[in-house]
């Protein structure tokens, strides 16, 4: 996970002219918030996105994001995507960043259970998503998704 939380490179490679997707700001909405988009773009992927720190941390996912436990699933990390695109749904016109469809294919809320530069672990809940997730950094921007059997909660102050 990038320590500096920025919008830099989701700016630099949209035209917001050309573009319907939202404006790079940074917000605080005080909410943790999370949205899976099905993005039909040259490669049909899912992408995971969670409210953090002011932004969207994003991860696409090429075989989507699993409901059952004991799948593992490849998870590119992408650039952070502000706050607003968590409601985006539209197509991104041809010769566009990401050029294709989007749509919601969940959303809901989480809680943070555990975070650190190896691993993020939340409680989701969606509509389609529901339980402990466990997103584990492997090499570059590499990192594996997996629904976890159980929910571990770190004991506040431990
Ligand atoms: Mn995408």
């Amino acid at each position: 996970m990038k320590s500096t939380e920025s919008l830099d490179d989701y700016a630099a490679k949209r035209q917001f002219d050309e573009t319907p997707e939202p404006e790079p700001v940074m917000e605080d909405s005080g909410l943790q918030r999370f949205v899976v988009q099905e993005h039909h773009a040259s490669h049909l992927h899912w992408d995971f996105r969670l409210e953090i720190d002011g932004v969207l941390k994003s991860w696409a996912v090429p075989k989507g994001v699993p409901e059952e436990t004991g799948i593992r699933r490849l998870a590119v990390q992408t650039e952070d995507h502000p706050i607003g695109y968590i409601d985006f749904e539209g197509t991104i016109a041809e010769g566009q960043y990401g050029a294709g469809t989007v749509s919601i294919w969940d959303k809901g809320t989480f809680d943070l259970i555990e975070r650190d530069e190896k691993r993020l672990t939340v409680d989701l809940h969606g509509g389609r998503l529901n339980g402990g997730y466990a997103i584990v950094h492997t090499r570059e921007n590499q990192w594996i998704i997996l629904r976890m059997k159980v929910v571990k909660r770190r004991v506040a102050g431990a």
